[in-house]
């Protein structure tokens, strides 16, 4: 079974977007299918997404106030727990794999800036050319802007996707460019291990969009699979999750959650969320909007 998703906000979900999404579902089935680990399903699902330059992540990633795309990924496994992730990457086509690579090569679980990039590079990832729109605004008038944006939710578009395999594991994975109206170095939930993913044996998968700094405050991917752990359904998990996440701060996300025996929930609070699911029967199912 895999799920993915394509961001949670205001917009509807276009029709290349749409296939996209099938596509990258095709891609990570066809790979669970084959005895493939949950883990490779979402990373190369994820990787569908990043290069079609339709969604919010890898090539189609947005730029931060000073005109340069720093993007952030991250990526778990649930047998033993392992993870890798990347904060602020710069012109890297495929985030995901350099958050798969700091979880396979090194000790680490996180690695940022252009260090960050640095070390893609050692991999010889490939590259995107950044054209830096150097943006004329002050510091002073690039705080200004943040501080009269609010988190309306309405240019989101950050990718992820949740897998269990043929041995009971779970794994997932996110990949963004960030929110509208960021200050340079800005990081969300998306890299941060508990907030923006998380996937436990013991509990299940889950992989979040929305406003990260809403996320990151309660930990909701943890928080997620906590409850999960002690036995509620994917849906009445991420439901009172969520009801806590609007109550105490006024956030808004979207979420993929999967148990590693199948059951799965697709929840957002925003208006939309494109993101799909498929367990190889029939056709991907890919919607905009989900009852949970
Ligand atoms: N969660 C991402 C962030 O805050 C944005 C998104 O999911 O659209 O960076």
């Amino acid at each position: 079974m895999i799920l993915a998703h394509g961001g949670a906000g205001s917009r509807a979900m276009t029709s290349p977007q749409a296939a996209c999404l099938r596509a990258a579902l095709h891609v990570g089935h066809h790979l669970l299918d084959r005895g493939g680990s949950a883990l490779l399903a979402v990373e190369q699902t994820i990787r569908v997404l990043e290069r079609s330059g339709l969604f919010n992540a890898g090539k189609g990633a947005y730029r931060q106030l000073d005109g340069v795309r720093r993007m952030d990924a991250s990526i778990m496994e649930g047998e033993r727990l392992h993870a890798g992730a990347v904060g602020s990457i710069e012109g890297i086509v495929h985030p995901i794999t350099a958050a798969r690579h700091v979880m396979e090569a090194t000790e680490h679980v996180l690695l940022v800036g252009p260090m960050a990039t640095k070390f893609a590079e050692h991999f010889k990832m490939e590259r995107h050319r950044q054209r830096v729109s150097s943006s004329r605004l002050s510091y002073g008038a690039m705080l200004r802007k943040i501080q009269k944006s609010i988190a309306t939710g309405d240019r989101h578009g950050t990718v992820g996707a949740i897998a269990v395999d043929q041995t009971g594991t779970v794994a997932a994975g996110a990949s963004t460019g960030g929110i509208d109206r960021m200050l340079p170095g800005r990081v969300g939930d998306t890299p941060i291990i508990g907030c923006g993913v998380y996937a436990d044996n013991e509990a299940g998968a889950v992989s979040m969009t929305g406003w990260g700094e809403s996320i990151i405050r309660l930990a909701v991917a943890k928080e997620i699979c906590e409850r999960l752990r002690h036995g509620k359904t994917p849906a009445l998990a991420v439901r009172e999750v969520f009801r806590r996440l609007v109550a105490k701060v006024q956030g808004s996300a979207g979420a993929l959650v999967l148990t590693p025996k199948g059951r799965f929930a697709i929840a957002h609070v925003t208006a939309n969320m494109a993101a799909g699911w498929w367990d190889g029967r029939g056709e991907p199912t890919v919607k905009d909007t989900f009852r949970y």
